[in-house]
């Protein structure tokens, strides 16, 4: 089994996301992926974030139609910080050792990599495909020389559609009444329009 992990925050969860996500699928021919919302992502302490049962329900409407997506509540369960070494660890345990884990991580994240706790551990142990984001431009030879030949068996690189969108903006232009159609899923919309998420920050 390849399973590809696309963790986040998912505040809201966005075209950009299920594209990747999607694409990245197709391209790694990996048999489903699995969408883990992060309890509190370490890089986005002291930042607002919404009530996590709020954004569990959008990932899981947003996922719901794809029959190789499905949504994990692992890290909400788990409580305190988010770390991937921690998820994969029990997702190694609940697939056993023969299941490759393939962590989608955008170009920003890479460039941030480095910086992850227990990072070096992390790249041994499973797969990371980096994918391209509009705007970042990640010195890959910074990367390869910090993580060695690691670097070059488990980080790959692909190229997926790259669509210029990102939770803050959409949370920006609920906040200021702009529409956000074809940024989020139709059911996600309804689902933020209707619960009032982003109205008032
Ligand atoms: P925020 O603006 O709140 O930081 P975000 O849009 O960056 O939100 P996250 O939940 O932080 O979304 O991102 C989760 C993962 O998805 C990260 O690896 C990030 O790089 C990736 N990602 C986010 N937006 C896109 C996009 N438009 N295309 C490709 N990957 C994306
Ligand atoms: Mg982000």
């Amino acid at each position: 089994m390849k399973i590809g992990i696309m963790g986040g925050t998912f505040d809201p969860i966005h075209l950009g996301h299920l594209v990747t996500a999607e694409a990245v699928r197709e391209s790694f021919a990996l048999d489903e992926i699995l969408f883990i919302p992060a309890a509190r992502p370490p890089h986005k302490l002291g930042k607002f974030v919404t009530d996590e049962q709020h954004r569990l329900v959008m990932t899981t409407l947003a996922t719901q139609s794809n029959k190789f997506f499905r949504v994990s509540d692992m890290e909400l369960k788990r409580k305190g910080l988010s770390y991937t070494l921690d998820t994969m660890n029990e997702l190694h345990k609940t697939f056993g050792r023969s299941t490759e884990l393939f962590f989608i991580i955008g170009a920003d994240s890479l460039a941030d990599l480095f910086k992850w706790h227990a990072a070096r551990e992390l790249v041994k142990k499973c797969h990371f495909i980096a994918t391209t984001r509009q705007g970042v431009d990640v010195d890959f030879s910074a990367v390869e020389s910090f993580f060695g030949s690691a670097a070059r068996e488990h980080i790959h690189r692909v190229t997926t559609p790259g669509l210029e969108i990102s939770s803050t903006d959409i949370r920006d232009k609920v906040r200021s009444g702009r529409s956000i159609k074809y940024l989020v899923p139709e059911v996600v919309e309804d689902y933020i329009l209707r619960e009032k998420l982003y109205d008032d920050r």
